[in-house]
């Protein structure tokens, strides 16, 4: 019942890059994400602290935009992944310049490569006296991953995610690579994408963080993700505040799916309600007879 329509090459338009942040524990992606946000997202004029929502958009100084998943660490990487959802269009591989390539950097760097996906190299916590980023960079080198500063093609940028130096110059590269993907979708249709998160809120029900990855998302669009469906009745940016259209690359937390989705699903917009409704039940049916057949087993 999902109908997939080519997409006409003039109906394509620039759209954002989407961003994930990895790494080895403690080498500093809460850090550099929650740089990023503070340092772009101002809180809305009605809210004063930005909720964490799973991701968030930001808009540099010369206009451009850059989404990012708020959800550090290759787990939801991969869960995506494992629910066949292709998000993410550039890694940032976070290394901490006083440590080494440790085995969680390594995980990172195969998913990354695994998905296709290009990285760029954060080299983190300059600011310590035993950082040593071109240690780092001769150790990635040796594992034939060559960065600019050493004769290669992967971009890669010293930072120290907790006074913010060269947080700017990584977002610059990040829209660099940005710029040789040629990344492109169809903002004049019915709105699909994946589920970042979603959670139970007291007083305003399930709130579903999904990422429009194509077509336009509009307040009253019958929405299918996974196993839930509904009507969209608000939608809010990262800044809390309230939108009412939602085109690609852009993530937004909206209110009205009759249940939790989970991190991964797709979801679609159908003309008719009672479509969507019929898919969802179909799907929670399917769903409970395979968990009865594995307890028999
Ligand atoms: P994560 O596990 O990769 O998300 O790492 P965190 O962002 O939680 O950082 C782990 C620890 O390293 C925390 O104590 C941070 O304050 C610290 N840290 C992160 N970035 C930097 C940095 O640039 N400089 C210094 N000195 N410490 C940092």
């Amino acid at each position: 019942a999902i109908e997939v329509i080519e997409d006409k090459p003039e109906d394509l338009v620039e759209r954002a890059p989407i961003v994930t942040v990895m790494g080895h524990v403690d080498h500093g992606k809460t850090s550099l994400l929650d740089n990023i946000r503070k340092e772009n997202v101002i809180a809305g004029e009605s809210g004063g602290i930005t909720q964490h929502i799973g991701a968030y958009g930001v808009q540099l100084d010369n206009g451009q935009k850059i989404a990012f998943l708020d959800t550090p660490g290759h787990e939801a990487f991969t869960a995506m992944r494992a629910r066949g959802a292709q998000v993410t269009d550039i890694a940032i591989i976070v290394i901490a310049a006083d440590d080494d390539i440790m085995p969680q950097t390594k995980e990172a760097i195969s998913h990354a490569q695994a998905a296709g996906v290009p990285i760029i190299f954060a080299i983190n916590k300059i600011d310590r006296p035993t950082a040593n980023p071109e240690k780092i960079k001769e150790r990635l080198a040796s594992m034939n991953l060559l960065v600019e500063d050493w004769g290669g093609k992967i971009q890669s940028q010293d930072i120290s995610a907790k006074q913010g130096t060269g947080v700017k110059e990584l977002l610059e590269k990040v829209l660099l690579e940005a710029e040789l993907l040629e990344l492109k979708a169809n903002p004049n249709k019915r709105a699909a994408g994946t589920v970042v998160e979603a959670f139970l809120d007291k007083g305003r029900g399930y709130v579903s963080t999904i990422l429009v990855q194509s077509g336009t998302l509009k307040i009253g669009d019958y929405v299918l993700a996974g196993r839930n469906s509904g009507k969209i009745k608000a939608m809010q940016d990262e800044r809390g505040q309230e939108v009412k259209v939602a085109g690609p690359s852009t993530p937004v937390s909206i209110l009205g799916l009759d249940g939790a989705p989970q991190a991964g699903d797709k979801f679609n917009v159908f003309d008719d309600e009672r479509e969507a409704r019929q898919i969802a039940t179909k799907r929670t049916q399917l769903q409970r007879e395979q968990s009865v057949r594995t307890q028999r087993h």
